[in-house]
């Protein structure tokens, strides 16, 4: 129950500081009602939330209890130092949060349910959890499967909980930072800008920079893209412009009706 609390504080510190930090060094005024899209967005992340926490938080930490003797899954097999184990399952985590973000943009059908992430008009911390239910059913499943398999230690998996939250809504929100800040933490970590560029409506930016807390897979498998002109990107869906049809009850019908880019 703890693991599920921290998730919970998480969210909604999160939410609340990064949103306080949008009003005072606000990256780009709205060009929507801001209200209108956390109307949509808030609703997607507490459905989100309760059905992740009712289908797969219990066989989560079962898992996690299982793997805690250090007996199962490919991490184990091996005399690691505990420092080490507990590294090598947050980069191991966030490495397969790559690949299946990436898989969702190159496969057509998990690019229906994903392209409701990117239907966003415009981005902010609310941004970062609008995701349809399928995607989170799906990627659920295969962060089940790839804890299961590695054997991902508890502590492990409680200080990627951690980074991961922080890092969706810190990349996410619109906030003006420094060049300078940016650059350096671009170096290992994913800044505002980096993930900016991966909403661009040019679908050459949007297959680009998929990484979630670390930018080193974008890096050094070929995905980063870097110079871009901030300000002249345009946020969402080339084929999704229309603010008016794009609430709740629109983005949740969106994976099932006609094939768009
Ligand atoms: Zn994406």
């Amino acid at each position: 129950m703890e693991l599920e609390k921290l998730r919970l504080v998480l969210y909604w510190s999160g939410l609340a500081l990064f949103l306080l930090l949008e009003l005072f060094f606000t990256y780009r005024q709205p060009s929507v009602s801001k209200l209108k899209r956390w109307l949509t967005n808030l609703p997607l992340s507490i459905v989100n939330g309760v059905v992740y926490h009712w289908l797969y938080f219990g066989s989560i930490l079962a898992i996690l209890t299982r793997n805690d003797g250090g007996k199962y899954g490919l991490l184990n097999q091996y005399p690691l130092p505990d420092w080490l184990q507990i590294v090598l399952g947050i980069l191991l985590l966030d490495f397969v949060i790559y690949i299946w973000h990436l898989l969702n943009h190159e496969v057509p059908f998990f690019w229906r349910f994903h392209r409701v992430h990117h239907s966003d008009i415009n981005m902010d911390v609310s941004t970062a959890n609008r995701f349809h239910l399928g995607e989170i059913l799906m990627s659920g499943l295969v962060r089940l499967v790839v804890i299961y398999a590695f054997g991902i230690s508890l502590l492990s998996y409680i200080l990627f909980e951690i980074m991961v939250n922080i890092a969706i809504q810190f990349h996410h929100s619109s906030i003006r930072l420094p060049a300078a800040f940016e650059n350096i933490w671009m170096f290992l970590l994913v800044p505002p800008s980096m993930h900016r560029i991966h909403h661009s409506v040019k679908i050459k930016e949007r297959d680009s920079n998929y990484g979630v807390i670390f930018s080193l897979w974008d890096r050094f498998l070929g995905t980063m893209t870097r110079k871009i002109d901030q300000d002249k990107i345009v946020i969402g869906l080339g084929s999704h412009r229309d603010f008016t049809k794009l609430g709740f009850g629109r983005v949740m019908l969106m994976p099932f009706t006609r094939r768009s880019l």
